[in-house]
């Protein structure tokens, strides 16, 4: 079973987040266990102090390492390689396929800052990896640990019921999702493309992919730069460039 820890100062945010829907489910699933821990609890002086003013001088307070130190060492000490990854709009840029490799591991330390910075020894010398979830800047990192909490525990085995359906998700393929229709056939004179109503599998499945190509080309088409084309898909992509001049 997957184990993560989440290291904050407001743990009362994710009451709701992980007891609701496909995180509440994978905990008593047993897939993950997963821990919020109050990282001001292990601050070592009679204030509970967590952050300080920065050495130099400047605005704003930097997060102490000593509270930080002592809360990662408390929840890895018998774990033998945690990943222990720091929330930071510097860190490198989440995606999916860092969702997929964080899946693989067997416990995750997520550290949340709050207002302010970190001192810099917690990057140098704690931590395994620095994550951004986006270039703008939250007020926390909590916000960050439950995008990648949720990202990561749905792809853990036996977490969604139906077991293939990351596989086709946006990203997973590298392209974005075709996309989807439900009944009715026709919804007020809006109509489902003849195709998926005619039956045939291999067509309904050649068109997907296509749409799914299609709809990476025109959105976005910086996921197609390192994308194994078939020859298939070359030509399709040349027609539709040429549509587009
Ligand atoms: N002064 C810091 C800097 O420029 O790097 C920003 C601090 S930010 C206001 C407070 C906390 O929010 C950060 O320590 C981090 O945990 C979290 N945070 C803010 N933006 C984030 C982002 N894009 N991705 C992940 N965490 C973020």
């Amino acid at each position: 079973m997957m184990r993560i820890d989440i290291l904050t100062l407001f743990p009362n945010m994710f009451t709701g987040v992980l007891n609701e829907s496909i995180l509440k489910k994978a905990q008593e699933k047993k897939a993950v266990s997963i821990h919020v821990v109050n990282f001001r609890d292990f601050a070592d002086n009679k204030h509970k102090t967590v952050d300080d003013y920065p050495y130099g001088g400047g605005a704003g307070m930097v997060l102490k390492p000593q509270p930080i130190f002592d809360a990662v060492h408390h929840v890895t000490k018998d774990s033998p390689h945690p990943r222990i990854i720091l929330l930071c709009p510097q860190g490198e840029r989440y995606t999916q396929k860092k969702a997929e490799e964080l899946a693989k591991e067997e416990h995750l330390v997520l550290i949340c800052g709050h207002y302010e910075g970190y001192d810099e020894r917690i990057r140098e010398y704690l931590v395994t990896d620095e994550i951004s979830i986006g270039d703008y800047v939250l007020t926390g990192g909590e916000l960050g640990a439950m995008v990648i909490v949720d990202s990561v525990v749905r792809l853990l085995p036996g977490v969604l019921g139906n077991a293939s359906s990351p596989v086709h998700d946006s990203f997973s393929s590298g392209l974005l999702e075709y996309p989807q229709y439900t009944r009715p056939a026709d919804f007020r004179g809006m109509k489902v493309p003849d195709v998926l109503l005619s039956g045939n599998h291999r067509l309904i499945e050649e068109w997907r992919e296509q749409q799914s190509l299609k709809r990476t080309f025109l959105r976005r088409p910086d996921l197609l730069e390192n994308y194994p084309l078939t020859e298939k898909q070359k030509r399709w992509l040349e027609q539709w460039k040429k549509e587009k001049r």
